[in-house]
């Protein structure tokens, strides 16, 4: 198999067609057994649910080759798993779990020539996506759905070394409490969009949002999880039932129990104590971890001692470390590789 000519070290995270993706259909109940195919245009009614009342959720991992020349991804069963949850809040059928990681494995292998080679920096990005698929006008679940999966590479996240990025606390709320915060659905990236372009145009960038119902807890950005760092060297995560279940988060939070020997808490985190921390970053599939230098809260600006050229050392630590996990250079936890044959 012959890879892509691809400037693979320097893609930037777009949307670029490969030659595959696979394509199931639900009908009268059940799931077709599924296709790979060469089509990369979705056909539906001009009145279909997803289009009408964004009955939609996704997910997102990676496949990449390992130092020793295997590709690999990274604990795709949880992506099922999460996705299952999507779907039941959603009043969507589930694609069952076996057939997700076998649908992923599929895809990945037809697209080999689009997986970037080791040393790179560069991984396939794999997005399983669900959507209701047939008319909907009075407020229902729909009765089609088409489960996709499509793939795309993408290049390294931190070009020419880790930037430290500005985030401002949001006035705005991404999930309201009991709502839908904790599930990965389109609805909630589109009431998130005007946000993030405001953000940008203050010069920020990203959104760090509060917990819905009191606004005194940090919960996470738009798409990724929170990490703080104490005085102590302590791993502290927010706690809510409104955040998103980050992947990258409860793997990071395994890493440091059990290769770090860290203590970690997982407690809600009052806005208070972000003075406290001596580091903080986001995490989430797209980069694992990205460190926030300064944190902006209504004109106060706090500056984490880590600063705005690097990591600060226990999220560098981390970050190499699970990298080192899903590149093969580290042994893994049982069940957290899928290779792919
Ligand atoms: C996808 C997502 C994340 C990151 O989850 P990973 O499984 O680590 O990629 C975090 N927050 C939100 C809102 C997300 O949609």
């Amino acid at each position: 198999m012959e890879k892509k000519n691809l400037d693979w070290g320097n893609l930037g995270f777009a949307y670029q067609e490969t030659d595959k993706r696979f394509v199931a259909n639900y009908k009268n109940g059940a799931w077709d057994k599924g296709v790979i195919t060469e089509d990369a245009t979705v056909r539906i009614s001009e009145c279909a649910g997803v289009l009408q009342y964004a009955q939609t959720c996704f997910e997102g991992l990676k496949a990449y080759t390992t130092e020793d020349g295997k590709i690999v991804t990274f604990r795709p069963d949880l992506n099922a798993e999460r996705m299952e949850m999507s779907c039941h809040r959603l009043e969507m059928p589930v694609f069952p779990k076996d057939r997700f990681i076998d649908a992923v494995m599929q895809v990945v292998k037809a697209n080999e020539a689009w997986v970037p080679p080791y040393g790179s920096g560069a991984t396939l990005y794999v997005r399983p996506y669900m959507f209701g698929s047939s008319s909907v006008i009075g407020v229902k679940p729909a009765e089609e759905y088409q489960f996709r999966i499509l793939v795309t590479p993408v290049g390294p996240y931190f070009k020419g070394g880790a930037h430290p990025i500005t985030v401002r606390i949001s006035d705005l709320d991404r999930a309201a409490p009991h709502g839908t915060g904790d599930i990965k659905a389109g609805l909630n990236y589109a009431m998130s969009l005007h946000n993030i372009v405001d953000a940008h145009k203050n010069g920020f960038d990203e959104n760090m949002y509060l917990d819905p119902a009191s606004h005194t807890y940090i919960e996470e950005t738009g798409g990724a999880n929170i990490l703080f760092v104490t005085k102590d060297k302590k791993l502290v995560t927010p706690k809510s039932t409104s955040i998103l279940p980050s992947i990258t988060r409860r793997s990071l939070v395994h890493v440091a129990k059990e290769y770090l020997h860290l203590q970690v808490e997982e407690r809600p985190v009052n806005k208070n104590e972000l003075k406290d921390f001596t580091e903080c970053g986001l995490c989430g599939t797209a980069a694992v971890i990205s460190p926030i230098g300064k944190i902006v809260d209504h004109g106060t600006e706090i500056c984490l001692p880590s600063g705005m050229s690097d990591f600060g050392p226990v999220l560098k630590e981390l970050y190499d470390t699970l990298t080192g996990i899903q590149m093969g250079r580290i042994k893994a936890p049982a069940g957290w590789i899928y290779e792919i044959k």
